[in-house]
């Protein structure tokens, strides 16, 4: 062999190894900061063929819900989480549901606990969301929210302190070990949060966009102002599923800032679809309508309770920290009615 078919057939080898040991195209990738947890994070709960509700174990803190729809090809999955930890250990665990790729998320809005695993996603992935969504990321508005002050720093630091004196105190060895569990939870969930850097969509959209993909046909559709000012709902019309985001969820949903009297028109376009499944992005999937005009009447009385609180249209300094305030307390009653 001359020496020039030798390093012919060395850059040959050394190009074999390389493909062999680089990233697979599939998203996510690598394991980031947020993921020591016991699996799995996750129990996926099939709607039909090749839809899943993918609903949290507690062995990680994901505080939203995915809805996953495989396609021929690849998969779509709504909603990223509240950490690139979160979303990292959907993918995971996905793979045993599927070996298809995920090519498709959608954020339903911008909110922290929805969009903020968007970081792991590679350039082969879209991420698919409202215009108002991608500029109030850009913004830094996920990230600067009373809510995510709250649940996802004030919340588990007062539960690390509280978790750690009960260890100290405890003589009990089941206990402890039941303890330390816990802890191990809690900060594995502040790891993941301090890691989130917010990554708005890649693709938007302000009225609908219509996947005609892999066999299926995905409505991702904007029906008005509601829980934000830009929430998608994605619709499979031939399934006859829907996933909600927190537009309409199990319980009540956080109305910080939200627009309540236009969020219950939005919900009758909802209820103008034809859907028999509804996969929300908090608590667990169900059936029928029947939730939706529950839910208009909560939001009518809060609206009420509201304007009562106010006593005329324009609000005073201390009109609009008492509307905050009823807001956190809504979202307080909401939280304990969450899932993980
Ligand atoms: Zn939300």
């Amino acid at each position: 062999m001359t020496r020039s078919r030798w390093i012919l057939l060395a850059l040959v080898l050394t190009a074999g190894l390389g493909s062999m040991f680089a990233a697979p195209a599939q998203s996510p990738s690598a394991r980031p900061p947020g993921t020591n947890y016991k699996a799995p994070a996750f129990t996926f709960n099939q709607i039909a063929q090749g839809i899943y509700h993918a609903v949290g174990t507690g062995n990680l803190v994901v505080m939203s819900n995915a809805a996953v729809i495989e396609t021929d090809r690849d998969v779509l999955v709504v909603d990223s989480h509240v950490s690139p930890g979160g979303a990292w250990a959907l993918g995971e665990e996905l793979k045993a549901v599927t070996p298809k790729p995920i090519r498709f998320v959608v954020n339903s809005h911008y909110h922290f606990d929805h969009s903020h695993g968007n970081q792991i996603y590679g350039p082969d992935v879209e991420i698919i969301g409202h215009q108002f969504a991608r500029e109030m990321i850009l913004a830094g508005k996920s990230q600067d929210s009373r809510a995510r002050e709250f649940y996802a720093v004030r919340a588990p630091a007062a539960q690390i302190e509280s978790l750690m004196k009960r260890i100290a105190a405890t003589a009990d060895a089941a206990e402890k070990a039941r303890l330390e569990e816990q802890l191990a939870i809690q900060q594995n969930f502040v790891e993941g949060v301090n890691a989130v850097k917010p990554t708005p969509p890649t693709m938007t959209l302000t009225d609908r966009l219509t996947l005609y993909h892999g066999g299926r046909e995905i409505h991702i559709m904007f029906l008005g102002r509601g829980h934000t000012a830009g929430d998608v709902v994605v619709y499979l019309p031939k399934e006859r599923v829907i996933a909600t985001g927190d537009l309409l969820v199990e319980g009540t949903s956080y109305s910080g800032d939200a627009y309540i009297p236009e969020w219950i028109d939005t919900l009758e376009k909802l209820k103008a679809l034809d859907f028999d499944t509804v996969l929300p992005g908090h608590g667990s999937a169900f059936k029928g309508k029947a939730k939706i005009d529950h839910f208009e009447a909560y939001l009518r009385l809060l609206w009420s309770e509201r304007l009562q609180s106010r006593g005329r249209p324009h609000e005073n300094r201390d009109m609009e920290r008492q509307r905050h305030s009823r807001a956190e307390r809504t979202a307080a009653r909401f939280s304990r009615a969450r899932t993980a």
